[in-house]
């Protein structure tokens, strides 16, 4: 499982990279963001040991920087390990569902014939614009419709976009 392994040289006790620099502060780094960087796996920042793919950015007031940390790293920082996993494990299903999207049953033609999903209180379709392909995420229930910000070279692009957007929305 992704997020346990590692510990033994990751968090204050392991004592690795910035946990034993002298002027670094522990304790008391908030949580700003997390990216999933897939192939483009980095270093934690803080113990400078694990190799960390999904990205928990860290700030705090009396340090210039915003560190980017592995999970376990980022919990001891922000004082709450199981609030780091969790996002851990939201990113990893995350993922696999995204590893998923484009082959999922139930992708089929509208009316209009653009490819269309029905999916968690959301219909989810995608549509020619122009030379390339734009997108919308429709809330069932509401009807409140978010277009995808630009449109893409491709179909299965604009896709994707389209579930990075059901993700954001459905967070709110
Ligand atoms: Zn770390």
């Amino acid at each position: 499982m992704h997020g346990q392994s590692g510990g033994e040289f990751e968090g204050p006790s392991a004592g690795r990279g910035k946990w034993s620099e002298p002027g670094v502060p522990h304790k008391g780094w908030t949580w700003v963001g997390i990216e999933d960087l897939e192939d483009n796996k980095v270093t934690c920042e803080m113990c400078e040991a694990r190799e960390v793919r999904y990205a928990h950015y860290m700030c705090h007031p009396d340090y210039p920087e915003t560190l980017l940390c592995g999970c376990i790293c980022a919990g001891h920082m922000e004082g709450n390990l199981a609030r780091a996993e969790e996002r851990d494990r939201r990113m990893i299903n995350a993922a696999r569902r995204r590893a998923n999207w484009l082959t999922r049953s139930g992708w089929h033609s509208s009316g209009k014939g653009n490819p269309t999903i029905r999916t968690d209180g959301y219909q989810v379709t995608v549509f020619r614009d122009g030379s390339k392909w734009g997108g919308v995420v429709a809330h069932r229930a509401t009807n409140d419709r978010r277009f995808l910000p630009r449109s893409y070279p491709t179909v299965d692009e604009a896709r994707l976009a389209a579930f990075d957007l059901l993700l954001m929305l459905k967070e709110k």
